[in-house]
């Protein structure tokens, strides 16, 4: 443990000479002490079929409500743990949350997948499995069906060997995996065929101007043709407009995830949303055609 933070801190340092080794210590306590106080949260962000409305599950994206600064996006503060114990600390307190949540759901009957995000160097890690294993454990009341877990398609090519056997072993508990920001990174076809993943989730600054730019709309049309190739699913992620779900739907992607469906909510918001969610008329009227 002292060998990895005294990596991190000299990369830390590396990263931004203004910033002291004292600074860095002062932010590892504070969030060992954020973990300690229960400061983080996880919100739900819906991922739907636009042509028929259902909910086909959520993604859980962290938050820090911090006591001072009010809530922390994640970007602003995991990548200065990235590599340090502390992150992979966060993460198995994002499986266990995740999981709970699931549980919490399930009895109620609404059985919904929740996808998770994990971080290569918790995947890295030699024993995440027989953590993963003992998390998944302490939860037998939940179905490990309904966990997906995300991983950064850049991730999963860099370590291809060991993330394809880690995906594999899931994969026999039920787990699923969905390759995330997908279209970033190399998306060769010969990565896909070794990475056992289920889904594809075609990053957002594809969909982002999909409307305006013929190279994103031809990425998109280029990892739906993968994804059919390759017997995956595919969600299309930042649809934030009835526009983008029309584009993605004449181009056969039902499947959403966007500001333009919901924003990511804490869970109790989340349930009143699925109460009161219904897709656009022009997504619903997308059903009603005649098939060609
Ligand atoms: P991601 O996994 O690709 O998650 C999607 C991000 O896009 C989320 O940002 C979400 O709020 C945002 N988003 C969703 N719909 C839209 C849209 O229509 N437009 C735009 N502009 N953005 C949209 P968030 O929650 O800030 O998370 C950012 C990234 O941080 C995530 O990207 C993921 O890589 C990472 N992250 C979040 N939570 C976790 C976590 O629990 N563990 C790990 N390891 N990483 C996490
Ligand atoms: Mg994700
Ligand atoms: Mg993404
Ligand atoms: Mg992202």
């Amino acid at each position: 443990l002292a060998k990895q933070s005294g990596k991190n801190s000299y990369r830390f340092f590396d990263l931004d000479q203004n910033v002291s080794l004292q600074a860095q210590r002062d932010y590892f306590l504070e969030v060992a002490n954020a973990l300690a106080h229960k400061e983080f949260v996880l919100y739900y962000q819906p991922k739907v079929n636009m042509k028929t409305g259902e909910i086909i599950g959520a993604e859980a994206l962290i938050r820090w409500e911090h006591p001072q600064k009010g809530l922390v996006m994640p970007l602003s503060f995991l990548p200065f743990l990235e590599n340090h114990s502390l992150s992979i600390e966060i993460g198995e307190w994002v499986i266990h949350s995740a999981l709970s949540q699931i549980g919490q759901w399930q009895k109620i009957g609404f059985n919904l997948p929740v996808s998770i995000n994990i971080n290569a160097y918790q995947l890295q890690q030699n024993d995440f499995m027989v953590r993963f294993k003992a998390i998944l454990e302490a939860h037998s009341d939940v179905d490990p069906s309904l966990l997906e877990v995300e991983i950064l398609e850049t991730s999963a090519v860099e370590d291809i060997v060991h993330v394809s056997a880690i995906m594999q072993s899931c994969h026999a508990l039920g787990v699923h995996f969905a390759l995330d920001d997908f279209g970033t990174g190399y998306s060769s076809l010969t990565y896909l065929k070794r990475l056992p993943a289920k889904t594809l989730k075609i990053d957002q600054s594809f969909i982002h101007d999909m409307l305006d730019d013929p190279d994103d709309l031809a990425i998109i049309e280029g990892v739906l043709g993968l994804a059919r190739a390759f017997r995956k699913n595919v969600i299309a992620e930042g649809v934030e407009s009835v526009d983008h779900g029309l584009c993605l739907l004449a181009l056969g992607c039902e499947f959403a995830q966007g500001y333009g469906i919901a924003e990511p909510m804490p869970p109790q918001e989340f349930l009143f949303w699925v109460e009161a969610w219904k897709p656009d008329a022009r997504w619903m009227a997308w059903q009603n055609r005649v098939p060609n």
